[in-house]
């Protein structure tokens, strides 16, 4: 068992490992994606821009003419209000920069020429233009105003704010020059639809990738329930063996006593004393047979030979004969067995033996697993399907054995197997019998309160008519 945990564990550390993986290959191509997109889009926009420039013949930049029309108006209002040896200078120069920045970002129309190219390539257009200063001087006749320069300001761009990371293309460098007045900017683009382009692309590697996990992840918890369920199967076999040998071990032990004691010539003149040790030998025997012919059942069912031999039963005697019988098997125990029989169908399709056998098996576990005097309750009542319901004030059974009880050798735990004899092939058989007849059987139970069993079977006997 240790070697299957150790096993599973494996399993699950390189499922893990797998997951990992998969995931670090599936971020790895979404960013080459996303960095092939922004390539492609950088040569498409470059290519626009090239175009763009290209419709104005007099050489200025069709997309920024405009705006650098107003700068350097502006430059001009402001270059007499500059006053360098004024205590706020650096002020004047944040105002002069932000304001710059503005009517920049207001007067250009490179955004719109752009998409209409965007458009015209069929490719996306959905973006957000970015503007950031890179050098700004102002002049006059007397002096020159460096108001953002590389070298000076400890920021390389205004404003730097200005998140240049991935998600931003950087797709050109522009600068002016005129009289009095010089500005460098940077155009950075940002497609809003990008990741859901690129995770478009990768859709298919990313369905096959999911479900190749998905079958991964299948296939590990199958193999953890086929494990379970062999550690179950191998329990269950322990537990058969041992107690099919104590069963065999009693009557055995009891032969050989018996037959040592007939070894004494004492005993064997004593006819009552041999009679009775004789007789104690033949019950062991019947015992030993019994056992014998369970384990050849066993096998019978196990080869799928049994099938059913039904007819047409009359109900009520049927029953009452089964009570009297079981009432005489009980007779030794103080047992109460009560019969409630409703039969407004009289007759039914049945195998008589096999159902026999079903009902005896309910009823001897109705008295088996009992620690007061046992009190059994069989109700019967027939119309268009039988019921018949074992009711006892027996031991109960727990919900999670409730599942099991019907399965080949399963005995509830008690800490001690032998206390109540058994193999765990009785309610397997009260099963198997009512699926054969094409009915179900239920048990509702409490521990310590008694348990319920029913069954309820078709009267007219369209089933599979033999056992599985
Ligand atoms: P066996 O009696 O040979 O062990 P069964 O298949 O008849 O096998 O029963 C399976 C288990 O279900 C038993 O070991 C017992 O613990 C539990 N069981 C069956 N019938 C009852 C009952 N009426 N009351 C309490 N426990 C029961």
């Amino acid at each position: 068992m240790k070697k299957n945990i150790s096993i599973l564990l494996l399993s699950a550390i390189a499922i893990l490992i797998v997951v990992g993986i998969e995931i670090y290959l599936v971020s790895r191509i979404y960013n080459l994606e996303i960095e092939k997109f922004d390539f492609r889009y950088r040569e498409i926009l470059q290519k626009g821009l090239d175009y763009i420039d290209k419709l104005d013949k007099r050489g200025d930049n069709p997309g920024l003419a405009t705006a650098f029309y107003f700068l350097n108006r502006q430059s001009q209002k402001l270059m007499p209000l500059y006053k360098p040896e004024a205590a706020d200078t650096a002020k004047f120069k944040a105002v002069v920069l932000s304001g710059f920045h503005k009517i920049l970002v207001q007067k250009q129309v490179l955004d719109s020429l752009l998409r209409v190219y965007l458009k015209n390539m069929k490719v996306e257009t959905e973006f957000q233009s970015n503007f950031s200063i890179t050098n700004l001087v102002l002049a006059d006749n007397e002096k020159v105003v460096r108001v953002f320069d590389k070298i000076q300001d400890s920021s390389m761009r205004y404003p730097d704010t200005l998140n240049i990371n991935k998600k931003l293309i950087p797709v050109n460098h522009y600068s002016y020059y005129a009289d009095r007045f010089e500005i460098g900017i940077d155009y950075y683009v940002d497609f809003n639809n990008k990741k859901a382009v690129v995770l478009r692309e990768i859709a298919g590697s990313l369905i096959f990738v999911f479900v190749a996990l998905i079958a991964v992840c299948f296939i590990f918890l199958l193999s953890m329930r086929n494990l379970m369920e062999e550690r179950r199967l191998s329990q269950l076999k322990t537990d058969f063996i041992n107690n099919m040998t104590h069963e065999l071990k009693t009557p055995l032990s009891t032969i050989s006593v018996a037959t040592r004691t007939l070894e004494n010539d004492q005993i064997l003149d004593n006819r009552a004393k041999t009679k009775e040790t004789v007789s104690v030998i033949g019950r062991q025997n019947r015992q030993l047979t019994k056992q014998i012919n369970h384990l050849l059942e066993i096998s019978m069912w196990e080869r799928k030979q049994f099938s059913l031999d039904r007819r047409m039963l009359e109900l009520e005697p049927m029953f009452s004969g089964l009570v009297e019988a079981f009432r005489w098997e009980c007779k030794e125990k103080s047992c109460k067995l009560e019969e409630r029989f409703s039969f407004k169908t009289k007759s039914a399709y049945l195998d008589e033996v096999q159902l026999t056998v079903a009902l005896h098996n309910l009823l001897i576990n109705a008295v088996k697993y009992n620690t007061q005097d046992p009190e059994v309750l069989l109700e019967v009542s027939c119309d268009d399907r039988l019921r018949i319901s074992v009711t006892d004030n027996g031991i109960g059974i727990g919900k999670e054995d409730q599942k099991h009880i019907f399965d080949k050798f399963y005995r509830v735990s008690t800490g001690n197997v032998h206390k109540v004899k058994g193999l765990g092939l009785g309610l397997f058989y009260v099963k198997q019998i009512v699926l054969a007849h094409g009915g179900s059987v239920d048990v509702s139970s409490r521990p310590g309160k008694g348990s319920t069993f029913t069954i309820n079977l078709p009267i007219h006997g369209k089933n599979q008519n033999s056992f599985s």
